[in-house]
């Protein structure tokens, strides 16, 4: 039986998404074997980002710097936003480069189950955005269940008076896909064939 502080790494790690308990006792086992150079790093690693983290002001991604790195690439286009539910699927539409513009995260999707009104997402924020009057389209990313489908209509409509064309991804989008488990050249395919809103 090992020793309750290994224990609580264990169970520590084995919250993590896409590991369990048998996978975290497994890394466990591989950390405590390579001390000597994997825990010095992990704990380097591990510190600087617990230090560093923060939201950005802007868009909602989170990063170790405000403005984001998204946020502070001059080369980036200014003129679309592409609006996402969660930080995981700026990642996701970044990891590849797919989309060079600007991203807004909402930070959730409105659900009356979940008691998630429009007050509660980084809502006003984009309207301020878009208000700004420097943004040409708004793409909506939302995920391609009930929920996100939801709030993509809802925020056309708020987005209507302002003068955008409003897109969203195209509906190659698995029903019940969620953005972050698509593979790249699904989510390529779903930007690439945008389509108008409305
Ligand atoms: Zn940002």
């Amino acid at each position: 039986m090992a020793s309750q502080e290994i224990e609580a790494l264990s169970g520590a790690l084995a919250r993590l998404p896409g590991l369990g308990p048998r996978s975290a006792r497994r890394a466990v086992l591989w950390l405590v074997k390579n001390r000597e150079q994997a825990l010095p790093a992990l704990l380097e690693a591990l510190d600087a980002v617990s230090e560093t983290l923060v939201e950005c002001s802007t868009c909602g991604n989170v990063d170790t710097r405000d403005p984001c790195g998204i946020c502070a690439d001059a080369k980036r286009d200014d003129k679309s936003i592409c609006v996402v539910e969660d930080v995981a699927d700026v990642w996701a539409l970044d990891r590849a480069r797919l989309f060079q513009g600007r991203y807004h995260v909402l930070g959730g999707r409105l659900s009356a189950l979940d008691g998630v009104g429009p007050e509660d997402l980084n809502i006003a924020d984009l309207l301020e955005r878009v208000a700004g009057g420097a943004v040409d389209e708004v793409v909506l990313a939302m995920n391609a269940t009930l929920e996100g489908q939801t709030t993509a209509h809802y925020l056309a409509e708020r987005l209507e008076p302002h003068n955008v064309r409003i897109t969203q991804l195209a509906h190659g989008l698995p029903v019940g896909g969620e953005l972050d488990y698509l593979d790249e050249g699904t989510l390529a395919q779903a930007l690439r064939a945008r389509l108008p809103v409305g």
